[in-house]
């Protein structure tokens, strides 16, 4: 199984899909066992067209209870330094790889990774940023398939297919390592530069995108791998 199929589509390409119709997919999904004790699906949020999606790995407390992505003090935290980056919460989009809370915000189980990842990897592919921010191990595990850990990977961009990876610390955690928050803005500030040098092109019509960048979805971890 790869490309997650939505109704009224044939080849998925990218941002034909919208996330109102990925969002009508997963429903009131009960693939994993974390149906059985979320309050709310947090599914994401942010602007459809952002040039910058941020990643990260469940839904803790907050999020669980409000049904958003990166509320309370890492949601603040991440806020407060999106200036750095020449960005506004408004600019961007944000979501997990899961959207369920784990209980006691445990590590996520690797069968609901498999479970849950399609709905983000079709966010994905239906955004289409220019760079994808990974906070914290796991999502950036996910993202770049790899296990090497988080400070060796960050403070430099990593290419994947069409999309440039930025791994970094996850606010929260930066909140309880002041060496960390520092390391956390260096590279949001080294994310404003990119951009800066980088500016947006014109976004192509769906068709044209799939002729010249379907592939580049590929190197997005499939399901099952
Ligand atoms: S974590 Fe994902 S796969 Fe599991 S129930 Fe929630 S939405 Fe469905």
């Amino acid at each position: 199984m790869g490309v997650m199929h939505i109704p009224g589509h044939e080849h998925q390409a990218p941002r034909e899909v919208t996330l109102e119709e990925i969002r009508a997919v997963l429903g009131d999904c009960r693939l994993c066992e974390l149906a059985q004790t979320r309050t709310n699906i947090v599914f994401g949020v942010g602007n459809p067209h952002a040039r910058v999606m941020f990643v990260g790995e469940a839904p803790g407390r907050n999020e669980d209870l409000q049904g958003e992505p990166f509320v309370g003090r890492a949601g603040e935290n991440l806020n407060g330094i999106l200036s750095l980056a020449g960005l506004r919460r408004e600019d961007i989009y944000i979501a997990n790889v899961l959207k369920c809370r784990p209980p006691g915000n445990r590590d996520p189980k690797a069968d609901e990774v498999l479970a849950c990842s399609p709905f983000l990897r079709e966010q994905i592919r239906s955004i289409w940023p220019d760079v994808i921010v990974t906070l914290g191990n796991p999502a950036t595990h996910f993202v770049l398939k790899t296990e090497i850990g988080i400070t060796r990977l960050r403070g430099r961009f990593h290419q994947m297919g069409h999309f440039v990876v930025m791994p970094t610390f996850h606010p929260a955690a930066a909140l309880r390592n002041p060496a960390w928050q520092e390391l956390l803005e260096a590279d949001f500030k080294m994310l404003g530069e990119w951009l800066e040098r980088h500016p947006a092109q014109p976004v192509p019509v769906p068709s044209a995108a799939a002729s010249g960048a379907d592939g580049a979805a590929d190197h997005l971890p499939q399901v099952g791998e």
